[in-house]
């Protein structure tokens, strides 16, 4: 008898083997999505990585190398969302930054977090972003609340995440998280269930909205009154490492680099000015000081809301879009995007060492995988290999004779009520009242586009909706993207390599949102307890991510999932 009990005693004390043996789900699932990180900058950009940040994951991970978002519209919340969901676009419903929702009442546009949200050229009360919500007000830290048109909350969100089907399947106990800079990715990347936090420039802060929480928790208030954002006024951006570790240590000073006043081109002059300056937030976001802000916001909420600590299985999204930032404003083919990922990787290498103290990392499971690719920016590709790529020029449609001729027929200013890439809308009630036909107009415009150089195709709704496409990559990407609600008239894609000029003169040297190989092609890495150290070259798509996760955690699929599980991670 003696014996026995010291038999179960053993076992008892063995349970962090049988954990091993994936007798039980994690405590704890962190999925990190890096907004922009193209599968190939890991390696390109890995000379004197720790091993403790990427290289952790791809030694002890299983490591994905040939993963891609299927969907055509490569934009942030898309790709977050997608990730979250097993869902394609078309069924998760947030199938842009922007767009027209048939189904809603025109909420007011709003000025705020206006960066990065594709190319807008028509901005009217219409438009809708992805995640507004005039019922949900922001909820500032003294307890005010914001107006309703700065809202946000999953409405438009038409499935659920794998972090609501843990909180489905576990209950309250089962403490759902999620944080980035922007609104749109934390909330994509969490779902309805638990809190998304983001960061509020106002504030300087991160925040929530009252579709998530009424007020705020004590480590909020205190992470908040350390002031760790106004801390890096007057110091600057370095090199992190010396110069003959980075592959474009002589290429700093590229003349298709977005020259920000204040802000500059080359190192030396990338200096956070005084708080008080109107783009210090900016500078903020530029540089490595958003990744460093929302790891900081994530280790003190895995602290204050104890994530990890008991046997029911916790889920924290942490989005990092420095890298995007970063991306946009000097390309992904700079000095700046090589020193960031640097710098990522040892903030991961932080990060990571953080969770083994704080949970164990023999009990969680570890998620990383990117939103979207980035677009090389088309002088450095001409300058580079010779290319002849441009920035396509949509003011072109409107200028052209036979347009001119259709408005002057008509007597309208603009049968397009909105392009916002990648939709084009129809002015149908405009067109009507002057008399014209808006399928005509529709027509007009497509043929315009099409003679056009550097546009490839264009994708009329009627003919995406009846399935009427090329049977190739391209048709199936424009299909996964398309819900007959809040799609345009017109899907109109570039040649490889070309992206829409902004008007906006703030708008950045570099985009993404194409259909294209650089724009789809994402790292995705698993690591966790029985999770072998393995390289597969396999090609699988994103919508595979949420199935394996909800398999590992032993929940239902979330529910628009048409992913399948990936065997290398679960088998
Ligand atoms: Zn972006």
């Amino acid at each position: 008898m003696r014996f026995l009990l010291l038999f179960i005693g053993l076992l008892v004390a063995s349970t962090p083997l049988l954990a091993q043996g994936r007798a039980l789900p994690p405590k704890l699932i962190v999925q990190i999505t890096v907004d922009q990180l193209r599968a190939d900058l890991i390696e390109r950009f890995s000379t004197g990585f720790s091993e403790g940040g990427f290289r952790l994951l791809m030694t002890q991970g299983t490591w994905f190398r040939n993963a891609e978002h299927r969907h055509a519209n490569t934009e942030t919340v898309v790709g977050h969302t997608t990730l979250s969901t097993g869902a394609d676009p078309a069924v998760h419903g947030l199938i842009g930054n922007n767009y027209l929702d048939t189904h809603l009442p025109p909420p007011a546009p709003t000025k705020s977090d206006t960066e990065d949200k594709g190319i807008v050229l028509d901005v009217s009360d219409a438009l809708h972003f992805a995640t507004q919500d005039p019922h949900s007000p922001l909820v500032f830290p003294d307890g005010s609340h914001s107006s309703p048109k700065d809202g946000r909350s999953p409405r438009d969100l038409l499935v659920t995440t794998i972090g609501d089907e843990i909180r489905l399947s576990r209950g309250e106990a089962a403490k759902i998280f999620g944080v980035s800079m922007k609104d749109r990715a934390a909330i994509g990347a969490t779902g309805h269930a638990g809190t998304a936090y983001w960061y509020n420039t106002d504030a300087s802060t991160f925040l929530s909205s009252l579709f998530y929480l009424a007020d705020y928790p004590q480590w909020v208030h205190d992470w908040t009154m350390q002031e760790l954002p106004a801390r890096y006024a007057g110091s600057g951006w370095e090199l992190l490492y010396p110069e003959a570790n980075y592959a474009f240590a002589d290429y700093d000073d590229q003349p298709w680099e977005k020259d920000y006043p204040g802000w500059g081109i080359v190192f030396a002059d990338h200096l956070y000015p005084d708080t008080s300056n109107a783009y210090y937030q900016a500078f903020l976001e530029t540089s490595p000081a958003a990744d460093e802000l929302t790891l900081s916001f994530a280790k003190a909420m895995i602290a204050g809301e104890q994530l990890g600590e008991d046997e029911v299985t916790d889920y924290l999204a942490i989005s990092l879009n420095s890298v995007d930032y970063i991306g946009h404003t000097f390309g992904p083919s700079s000095l700046e995007a090589e020193d960031n990922l640097k710098r990522l990787d040892a903030q991961l290498a932080d990060f990571f060492a953080h969770l083994d103290e704080a949970v164990g990392l023999g009990n969680i499971l570890l998620v990383l995988s990117a939103d979207h690719g980035a677009t090389e920016v088309p002088d450095y590709m001409n300058a580079r290999i010779g290319t002849n790529l441009q920035l396509f020029d949509y003011d072109q449609v409107e200028q052209a004779p036979a347009v001119q001729k259709f408005k002057a027929l008509y007597g309208i200013s603009d049968p397009i009520s909105h392009y916002t890439s990648p939709w084009i809308y129809i002015d149908h009630a405009l067109l009507q009242s002057a008399g014209a036909d808006p399928a005509k107009a529709k027509a007009l415009i497509a043929t315009t586009l099409r003679s056009l150089p550097g546009l490839a195709w264009v994708f009329e709704k009627e003919r995406i909706a009846l399935g009427n496409l090329p049977d190739t990559h391209l048709g199936g990407a424009v299909t996964a993207n398309f819900l007959p609600s809040r799609s345009g008239d017109l899907y109109p894609i570039l040649s490889p390599g070309w992206f829409m000029k902004d008007p906006d003169p703030l708008a950045g040297a570099s985009q993404h949102g194409s259909p294209y190989a650089y724009d789809r092609h994402v790292p995705v890495f698993f690591m966790g307890p029985n999770i072998p150290p393995q390289t597969v070259h396999r090609k699988i798509q994103t919508v595979d991510v949420a199935p394996t996760i909800a398999a590992y955690a032993r929940t239902r699929l979330p529910s628009g999932t048409t992913g399948r599980m990936l065997p290398e991670v679960l088998d």
